[in-house]
């Protein structure tokens, strides 16, 4: 099944790039996703990861519920649907708080793929920020995703000790590029 969510997950996303300097191609990051969560959240449980594999899919792309239930099971599908924002809602401000709002409502392994997710991201806005992003708002990011992930009903796991981790990372990378910044204009 794993096998299965990389390689749909793959063809969905193909063509499509993350928006950093590298145009990185997209399905790095759900694969990314997976292998925090097996890796270094030491999660076994399959439907989980395959969750996470095809996480970005509705969001990003014209796949729907039911097609994903079709090929990886209802509970799968019902996991990739609790992590899809409403694209709906155009106003970002109004669809951050909803964001923050429903993360207290997850179920286990959706709120799982939203921790991985987010440290994926917050590593991604340290070493391989998108093109045009202001320190500031690097840092903005890392305090919206430190809100969301507090909000998750996960307390317990090793995977809140490895976000704090990476969000502390990602701060010093920032706050030395502005040092090296100053330096350069002085
Ligand atoms: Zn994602």
């Amino acid at each position: 099944m794993l096998f299965r969510s990389a390689s749909f997950a793959g063809e969905k996303h193909r063509g499509q790039l993350r928006k950093d300097a590298q145009s990185t191609a997209y399905i790095n990051h759900p694969l990314n996703v997976a292998r925090i969560l097996a890796e270094e959240g030491g999660v076994t449980d399959a439907e989980v990861i395959a969750a996470a594999l095809l996480h970005d899919t509705i969001e990003d792309t014209k796949t729907t519920q039911a097609e994903l239930a079709n090929h990886f099971g209802a509970k799968v599908a019902a996991m990739v649907v609790e992590v899809t924002d409403d694209k709906s809602i155009t106003d970002s401000v109004e669809r951050k708080r909803l964001h923050v709002m429903s993360a207290r409502h997850k179920s286990r392994g959706a709120a799982l793929v939203k921790l991985a997710d987010k440290t994926s991201n917050v590593r991604d806005v340290g070493v391989r920020p998108a093109v045009g992003w202001t320190d500031a708002r690097r840092t903005e990011y890392l305090m919206w995703a430190q809100r969301v992930v507090d909000a998750l009903p996960i307390k317990d796991h090793r995977l809140k000790v490895i976000f704090d981790e990476a969000v502390k990372k990602s701060r010093k990378l920032i706050a030395g590029h502005g040092r090296t910044a100053t330096n350069h204009m002085g």
